[in-house]
């Protein structure tokens, strides 16, 4: 496996090498599941505005769409570069500006692309460097019966879910337990057992 030179590296050297080695193959672009879908953002771009002593707004704006996924680092560049580092900071960057999406999605693209831009499991394992670690079992089946679990109520993204129980309240397993407030974006949290509520918080603890 190629070494994995840029991780870890920080944003000087990330910037520098990646201003010297990118030759603008776009790989990252056409793999990037952002820009499948339609949206505005083009990683190649990205890197490319670090050749230059100012950046081109043109060439980072789309980087608002950036999802973190890493996609373009670990897999699609075929020179071990980092074009998420690139696109992340300039989205924290534009973030702080206050700036906003400005730029349509592109509605035919994940008609035309989507399908064929698919990543194999294998290769990105491979890619990784897991493949030492792909191992199948035995596996044994055994019933796990939890006497306590604490449920954070923010584990996704958007707003924290406001608890919908008390603590002393009993719970089914199943039960709605909390839920984003109206008109926020947020998840429905549910009991993962059956038992008593002792603890609401940032979290809600139940004990069978
Ligand atoms: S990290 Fe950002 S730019 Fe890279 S593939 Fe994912 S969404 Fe696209
Ligand atoms: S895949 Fe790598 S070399 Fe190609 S444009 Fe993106 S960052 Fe540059």
């Amino acid at each position: 496996m190629a070494q994995r030179y840029m991780l870890g590296a920080n944003w000087k050297a990330t910037a520098r090498i990646g201003a010297s080695a990118c030759d603008q193959c776009s790989f990252c672009t056409e793999f990037c599941p952002r820009y499948l879908l339609g949206h505005p953002i083009e990683p190649h771009k990205a890197m490319r505005s670090l050749g230059y002593s100012m950046v081109g707004e043109a060439n980072v704006i789309g980087t608002l769409f950036c999802c973190e996924c890493n996609l373009c680092t670990m897999m699609a560049c075929p020179e071990d570069l980092d074009p998420s580092k690139v696109c992340v900071q300039n989205k924290r960057r534009l973030m702080s500006e206050g700036r906003k999406w400005e730029v349509e999605a592109v509605a035919t693209r994940p008609e035309l692309h989507l399908d064929n831009r698919r990543v194999p499991i294998g290769r990105l394992i491979r890619k990784l460097g897991l493949a030492d670690f792909k191992n199948k079992g035995p596996l044994l089946e055994a019933s796990l019966m939890a006497k306590r679990v604490k449920l954070p109520l923010k584990q996704h993204v958007g707003a924290p879910a406001g608890a919908v129980v008390k603590v002393g309240d009993a719970v089914k397993c199943g039960d709605v337990i909390a839920k984003p407030a109206e008109n926020q974006l947020g998840a429905v949290i549910h009991a993962s057992i059956s038992g008593r509520v002792k603890e609401v918080s940032d979290a809600i603890v139940i004990e069978a």
